[in-house]
């Protein structure tokens, strides 16, 4: 078995890894990234993102033109279906080329295999031409994290994963989906406006767990409008057959409900993937869900050995994974280095979509803030009525005495796009004036920040500032 020797090795070609092994390279160490796929990416470009988004905004664009009677446009749009699998193929292509191309061109070598520790400092990699040792100074671990099975559920034929879901093989008559989180109703909207008759399945007593209330309100009402069916504390308890028709069986409140469909697409979460890595070869400690523990600097129990991304733990965001990787490569690299970002941003793609940063009024709370809140909707904002999407709002939580700005939650059009001001702002430590004080261009949708801040304050200019209710108790 020949030998290979880096600085550095990346293990997983997901953002984590990739981003980790380009900084690496471009502080000249001697990199290699792994990968046991034949493209680079991961996840996110692959099978997730990146796909779903292509699929999400065809889907809208449906979605749109069928709603778009009262603008004066009429219109049935009818989907190739074969053509926009093709397009989202494309589009997955194009970016994982461009993954490609931006390791060669920072001289990270790329290893195509599946590596496994035989050792702290060493790993082989297995791949069709056979097994290579590789060894190093140093490892990232970014394997991610792979769809959790429930029993009863194998992934396969009928019964789809979010990867099969985003094959756009079909689209099927009647679509049941098990999981009212991200993943579940993101894609259960994309399948309804292509056209599925779909039942979303959600174990808890709401959608989208832990996420503002009042923006997942809009969700739910969305779904509604688009003739999506929700079963909220219902289980998935088996699938049986009737007529030759699939037949979901779920509980509600303790009675079985059937949910007739044609495929089912599982959305019950994520764990993290660590099978073949030999970590316990390497004496990388996991927690008891199985994570890789790490520090500030997101190095494991042994010293030379890194993770980050999914394999650390939730959020499972690509951008966090990003982040990650290049911290860890920066801590290898011997530059001062820390886990120090205010607030991690998230988008959710539903319709409509989500954005949230920083502390929810209740994490506020429990965080020793007195908070105040400001709100304002899209219903009073020139640019959302103009495009003709005047659902949704945004909020701001901010602390009363300082106006130190704490969180925001946007729902609306474009909304995983229009966190990225209240990112910036919470990482710039920006009060609600700062905000306030700040020209926002008219008529955009970034206006909705800025009046939000403003409310808080009671100072909004487009709409009416109420007095807060008094608390009760
Ligand atoms: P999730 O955790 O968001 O939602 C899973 C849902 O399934 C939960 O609401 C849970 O209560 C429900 N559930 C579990 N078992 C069930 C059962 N037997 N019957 C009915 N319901 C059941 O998980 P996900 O949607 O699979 O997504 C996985 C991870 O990936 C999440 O952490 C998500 O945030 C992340 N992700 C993020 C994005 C994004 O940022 N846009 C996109 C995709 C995925």
């Amino acid at each position: 078995m020949s030998t290979k020797s880096y600085d550095a090795v990346a293990i997983g070609a997901g953002m984590g890894g990739y981003v980790a092994a380009i900084r690496l390279a471009q502080m000249g160490k001697k990199v290699a990234l792994v990968e046991k796929e034949p493209t680079l990416g991961g996840v996110c470009l692959n099978w997730g993102c990146i796909p779903s988004k292509a699929l999400i905004a065809a889907a809208n664009l449906v979605d749109d033109l069928r709603g778009a009677a009262h603008r004066g446009i009429v219109a049935e749009p009818k989907v190739d279906v074969a053509r926009l699998r093709e397009f989202k193929g494309e589009v997955v292509k194009k970016l994982t080329g461009g993954v490609a191309l931006l390791q060669k061109g920072n001289g990270v070598e790329v290893l195509k295999g599946t590596a496994s520790f035989v050792a702290p400092g060493a790993i082989e990699v297995a791949g069709k031409e056979g097994t290579v040792r590789v060894e190093a100074g140093a490892f990232v671990l970014a394997t991610g994290a792979r769809p959790v099975e429930i029993p009863g559920f194998p992934f396969g034929g009928e019964i789809w994963s979010a990867r099969d879901a985003l094959e756009l093989t079909e689209v099927p008559k009647r679509l049941a989906v098990i999981g009212g989180g991200v993943i579940g109703l993101e894609l259960g909207t994309v399948y309804a406006k292509l056209g599925s008759q779909v039942t979303v399945v959600e174990a808890l007593p709401q959608l989208l767990t832990g996420v503002d209330p009042d923006a997942v309100r809009l969700v739910a009402k969305g779904l509604r409008q688009r003739g999506v069916k929700v079963l909220l504390g219902a289980k998935a308890k088996g699938l049986g057959k009737k007529s030759g028709s699939l037949v979901l069986v779920t509980e509600v409140e303790g009675k079985e409900e059937p949910v007739e469909c044609d495929k089912v697409l599982v959305a019950v979460g994520f764990r993290p993937f660590t099978q073949g890595l030999g970590l316990d070869k390497a004496g990388v400690k996991l927690s008891e869900k199985g994570f890789v523990e790490v520090d500030e600097q997101y190095r494991t129990s042994v010293p030379t050995i890194y993770a980050v991304g999914d394999l650390t733990g939730a959020p499972f965001l690509a951008h966090k994974a990003a982040k990650e990787g290049e911290i860890a490569a920066d801590a290898i690299a011997g530059k001062k280095t820390v886990r120090d970002w205010v607030a991690m941003p998230a988008g959710i793609f539903t319709d409509p979509e989500i954005g949230t940063v920083g502390l929810s009024e209740e994490q506020a709370k429990a965080a020793g803030y007195d908070p105040i809140v400001g709100k304002f909707g899209y219903g009073a904002l020139g640019r959302a009525i103009a495009i003709d999407h005047t659902e949704g709002f945004v909020k701001v939580i901010a602390d009363r005495a300082s106006k130190l700005l704490l969180g925001a939650v946007f729902v609306g059009h474009e909304s995983a796009d229009l966190v990225a001001e209240a990112a910036l702002a919470l990482e710039m430590a920006a009060t609600l004036e700062d905000v306030a004080l700040t020209v926002h261009a008219h008529p955009t949708l970034p206006e909705a920040f800025q009046e939000a801040c403003m409310a808080a304050m009671g100072e909004a200019v487009h709409m009416l500032n109420r007095p807060e209710r008094p608390k009760k108790g």
